[in-house]
């Protein structure tokens, strides 16, 4: 039986901090939503993370489905992962010059995918994306980009009009800063419709690089594309002789260890990969074939590089993650696990007639208040934003973290367990009840 609204969770030490990091940082934060603009109350500031747990500097103890934004598919402080970075970091942080763990990471990912023969790191997924694009426009010779409404690249210029994520929680969909030049050769299309894409290659003949899509778009929430239209870019690109990059920051290894691609059976020129490929630490990378990839300086003229890039420490965490997700099964039971969940959800909400619905793929969920059908950024409802911010807050009073913008998904992780997901379940109840 619902016990109604819950008291608000203490946030006495979380306001302090905020207080004071509100003088170092716009905002008080280093990453926009984290701000908790979009959802009730102040920033919780997190101390500490061991499994599907974090607690906050109050004290307060969530269920995690934030999962640092995706990352985190082993759960907090594996010990996999911890003990691969000690042994590691004992020999030093970094060197600026090649290491046997690049090497080691990299034939991980290679060996087991069937997408990129050649591939370099980066240390961000924002890094990854942007040289992705520069290479597409190296190797092609051309300049214009198609990018699709909602898809969130990272915050590279070209890529941050109509972008999802932040922007669009803060209800602006594309960046003060970005000089129109840049933005005149990204052209922009809605999603889920072939026509557009067949427009765009029609008046903007053999100017088109590439066409980058998030494997699946899962930053204006989850835009679950049809096979069909997925097969039909493809197809469109290859006859245009554009590159089709996949962005899967968020998919790969994520959906499956080789991500959206292999979800679709669609093979992308160009492919990119961040968040969980650092099991925590930051890593990116993009790849390609040896052909593609062979325009990379020192090899050949599109230049890119990086300080930290390819770091002994991050790779270490990288190693430690894949090798876990390579076990027999480990897919298997993450997402059977999430189905379970979700459809549990569903049928609760369904029975109830509230207008709500579960979005789901693999281990990523998103929460929907709506009896429609979702497929593109303009299908939201942004008042339905409003539903949204009181089930964040009735969650996290009682013990369960979402991240805080109803536009991102959330994530269950091998650490996630029945008990979690249950007690989940109860509060996912108790909470819609409160919020229809
Ligand atoms: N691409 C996608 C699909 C993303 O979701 C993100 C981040 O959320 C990025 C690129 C940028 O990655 P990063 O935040 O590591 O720079």
């Amino acid at each position: 039986t619902n016990t109604g609204s819950k008291p608000d969770i203490s946030r006495e030490k979380s306001a302090e901090l905020y207080e004071k990091s509100k003088t170092y940082f716009p905002g008080g934060v280093n990453s926009p939503v984290r701000a908790f603009k979009s959802v009730y109350g102040i920033p919780l500031f997190i101390q500490k993370g061991d499994g599907c747990y974090i607690w906050d500097a109050d004290g307060n103890q969530f269920i995690d489905f934030c999962a640092s934004w995706g990352p985190l598919i082993l759960g907090h402080n594996n010990a996999k992962i911890r003990e691969k970075v000690i042994e590691v970091m004992q020999n030093g942080m970094s060197f600026g010059a090649p290491t046997a763990l690049e090497n080691e990471l990299a034939e991980l990912i290679i060996k087991n995918n069937s997408y990129v023969e050649k591939i370099r790191f980066t240390s961000s997924g924002t890094e990854a994306v942007m040289s992705a694009i520069r290479l597409a426009r190296g190797y092609t010779g051309k300049d214009k980009i198609i990018k699709f409404e909602g898809c969130y690249h990272g915050h590279s210029d070209s890529l941050l009009v109509k972008a999802g994520s932040g922007l669009v929680t803060f209800g602006e969909t594309s960046s003060a800063g970005v000089p129109k030049s840049f933005a005149d050769e990204t052209i922009v299309i809605p999603l889920n419709d072939k026509n557009a894409i067949s427009e765009a290659f029609a008046q903007f003949k053999d100017q088109i690089a590439a066409v980058i899509i998030e494997g699946i778009p899962a930053n204006n929430g989850l835009l679950l594309q049809d096979q069909d239209y997925i097969e039909f870019l493809r197809a469109a690109c290859t006859e245009n002789n554009a590159l089709l990059i996949f962005d899967e920051v968020i998919t790969g290894f994520r959906v499956g260890f080789e991500g959206a691609a292999a979800h679709y059976g669609i093979k992308p020129d160009i492919v990119t990969y961040g968040k969980i490929i650092g099991g925590g630490l930051p890593v990116g990378m993009y790849g390609a074939s040896a052909e593609i990839m062979g325009h990379i300086s020192p090899d050949g003229g599109v230049y890119q590089a990086g300080t930290l890039s390819g770091n002994p420490v991050a790779m270490a965490a990288g190693i430690a993650t894949l090798t876990e997700l390579l076990r027999s099964g480990f897919y298997k039971d993450l997402n059977q696990k999430t189905k379970e969940f979700v459809d549990s959800i569903q049928r609760f909400a369904t029975a109830k007639n509230y207008k709500f619905k579960v979005f789901t793929v693999g281990s990523i969920f998103w929460f929907a208040f709506t009896d429609k059908d979702i497929k593109t950024a303009e299908d939201i409802d942004p008042t339905s934003m409003d539903k949204f911010k009181v089930l964040h807050r009735e969650l996290l009073n009682r013990g369960i973290y979402l991240g805080p913008s109803g536009y991102e998904v959330g994530f269950v992780s091998a650490a996630h367990t029945k008990i979690e997901l249950e007690k989940t379940k109860r509060a996912i109840f108790d909470a819609l009840d409160l919020v229809f």
